[in-house]
This record gives structure tokens, C-alpha cells and sequence, in this order.
């Protein structure tokens, strides 16, 4: 059991894994190993201290850097789901469990709204993890959204198991994909079906008959990944420890609120580290 779980290797999952790395705790820290995209694609960093108009690549190379040196490791994969259990917390990530005594959220905004009938419909053909459901569509025709080319291994590997798969991507270019692998231009707007999936709608007005959507975002709303978690304004209502609604769960960075700003998602993941050592000490 590890004594925390981090989710997000933004700024603040990046600030609160070294402070527990320098603590000596133990942690599972899971996000995308090339780190966050709204680090990187930063055209000028003026607002940080120390580094003086640098670009994104420039910042996100030195955290990278800082990563290695200090020998953290990532798990590099999406917690589709977080369990409360009576004194810890078991992460979903693709088809493995990870146990850990704490856990922090550093998972950003979602960028995206949620489709009409997603929430609704999740897990009765709403699927936001490839590994963990693509079985279940095995020759069925499925619809797969896309938000980053990073996850297209995941609609590769759904090609190969469902008969045909209507793709919408959110950016241009995308790789090449299987011949039963149909590209859609219109954007899916809601996802319909009573007990289960039945279909989705497109912005041209139309409808596409399929049997399950896997939606591969960079986020996943607070409240699908933790149900229970508080909100304040849509963002993680948290204490100025950092603290939750839930026993040994902490958040820090943008999911926790506004300014949108680096030292501030550092801040948060420093000061969240910090109540897990408390937390763990007592
Ligand atoms: P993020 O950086 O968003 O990182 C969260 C990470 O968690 C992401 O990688 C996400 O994929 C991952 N994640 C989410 N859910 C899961 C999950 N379920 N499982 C695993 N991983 C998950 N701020 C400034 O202060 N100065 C600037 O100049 C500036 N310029 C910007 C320019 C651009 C183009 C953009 C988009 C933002 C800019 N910002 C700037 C804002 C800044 O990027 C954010 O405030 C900061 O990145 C927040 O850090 P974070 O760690 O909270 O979240």
C-alpha cells in the first residue's frame, strides 16, 4: 500500500510528489509521462519566479529534468475511478488497482463540458477507459472521441476489437488508423439511449446508431472520477490545507479553483503534500 496516490503531473502533481519524495513517502503518481500539455504549449512564461521569459518547452523541460534527478517515477496512464475503502483509497488505472492511504487530486480543469446523456449513461455504454471495457464490444460498433492524439494506441487497439468505429478526434491530423475506423467531421453533441447506449448525435442534426462511446479525455470531471467529492462553483471545494470533503483526500491546482496560474497549482501541491505527511504522522 502506498501512502499516497497523486493524479496529474501538472505543476501542482509535479510540486506535491517531490515534497513526498523528499519525506520519504512512498507514492503512486499517475498522469502522462511527457508531463502537462498546458505547461509545454505555453508560448511565454512571464509570472514565474526564477524564470525570466521563458517559454513553456523551457519550463517543462526543466520539470522534466527535475523528475529524473530526483528519480520520481509516473505511471503513465488515466485513473478512470477513485474507491474510498474504510481507511484508504484503491485508483483505477486502465485494468490495475493501486492501493493508497491518501490521495491527491492534481488533475486540472476539464476543458471540455460534459456530453448531454454522458453522465447518465456511464457505464451502461459510457466507457472512459479502453483496457478496462474494450472487451465488452468485441465485434460491436462502437463510436470513440478523442481529445489528444496521445490516447489514438487506445482507438487502435478498440479497432481491433470492435467491427467498426466512427472516430471524431478534437484536432487535425490524425494518425493512421484502421479500413473500419471512419473518421467523422461532425462533432457528437449528446449521447442517447434509456438503460443502455443506443446511439449518438452529431452537430449536423444527425444520428449514428452504435453499441457503446469511449470518451479518451485528459480530464475527468471530479465528481465521475470520486463520487462524493464536494464542489464549490465546480471546482474542489477545499480547506486551506488543502483538505476535501474526504478523510485523507486533498486537492491542489486549477480543480481546486481560480487563478488558473502555475505558482499557484505549486503553492497548493506543496501545501497538500505537506497535510499528508501531518495526516499520515498521526
Ligand atoms: P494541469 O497543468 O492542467 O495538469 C493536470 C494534469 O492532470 C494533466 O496533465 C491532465 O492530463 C492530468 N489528469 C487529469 N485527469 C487525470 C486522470 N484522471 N488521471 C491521470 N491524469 C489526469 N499560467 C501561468 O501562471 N502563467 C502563464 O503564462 C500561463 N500560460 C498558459 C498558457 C496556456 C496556453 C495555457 C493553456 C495555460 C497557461 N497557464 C499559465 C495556466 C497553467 O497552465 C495552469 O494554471 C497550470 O498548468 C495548472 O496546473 P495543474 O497541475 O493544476 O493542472
Amino acid at each position: 500500500m502506498y501512502d499516497c496516490a497523486i493524479i496529474g503531473t501538472g505543476p501542482a502533481g509535479l510540486s506535491a510528489a517531490l515534497n513526498l519524495k523528499i519525506h520519504n513517502k512512498s507514492v503512486i503518481w499517475v498522469g502522462s509521462s511527457t508531463l502537462s500539455d498546458k505547461v509545454s504549449k505555453a508560448e511565454q512564461i512571464s509570472n514565474y519566479p526564477g524564470f525570466i521569459n521563458a517559454s513553456g518547452k523551457d519550463l517543462s523541460e526543466a520539470f522534466g529534468r527535475q523528475v529524473k534527478e530526483m528519480g520520481l517515477e509516473i505511471t503513465d496512464g488515466m485513473v478512470s475511478s477513485v474507491y474510498p475503502m474504510d481507511d484508504h483509497y484503491a485508483i483505477a488505472v486502465g485494468s490495475e488497482f493501486y492501493e493508497a492511504k491518501t490521495v491527491i487530486l492534481a488533475t486540472g480543469i476539464v476543458s471540455k463540458a460534459t456530453l448531454k446523456g454522458e453522465d447518465g449513461l456511464l457505464g451502461l455504454g459510457v466507457s472512459y477507459c479502453a483496457t478496462c471495457d474494450g472487451m465488452l464490444y468485441r465485434g460491436k460498433t462502437i463510436a470513440v472521441i478523442c481529445s489528444n492524439p496521445r490516447f489514438e494506441h487506445e482507438v487502435k487497439f478498440l479497432s481491433e476489437l470492435a467491427s467498426k468505429v466512427y472516430l471524431y478526434t478534437s484536432y487535425k491530423n490524425v494518425g493512421e488508423m484502421g479500413e473500419n475506423v471512419e473518421i467523422l467531421t461532425a462533432r457528437p453533441t449528446g449521447i442517447n439511449g434509456d438503460d443502455h447506449v443506443t446511439g449518438i448525435s452529431l452537430s449536423d442534426g444527425t444520428e449514428i446508431a452504435v453499441d457503446g462511446v469511449f470518451i479518451l479525455r485528459e480530464s475527468i470531471a471530479p465528481t465521475t472520477l470520486l463520487p462524493g467529492i464536494e464542489l464549490d462553483g465546480g471546482h474542489i471545494a477545499v480547506n486551506r490545507s488543502m483538505e476535501t470533503n474526504m478523510k485523507g483526500c486533498y486537492a491542489a491546482g486549477d480543480c481546486t479553483g481560480r487563478p488558473y496560474q502555475y505558482t499557484k497549482a505549486v503553492g497548493e501541491g506543496n501545501v497538500a503534500a505537506h497535510s499528508v505527511i501531518d495526516y499520515l504522522g498521526k
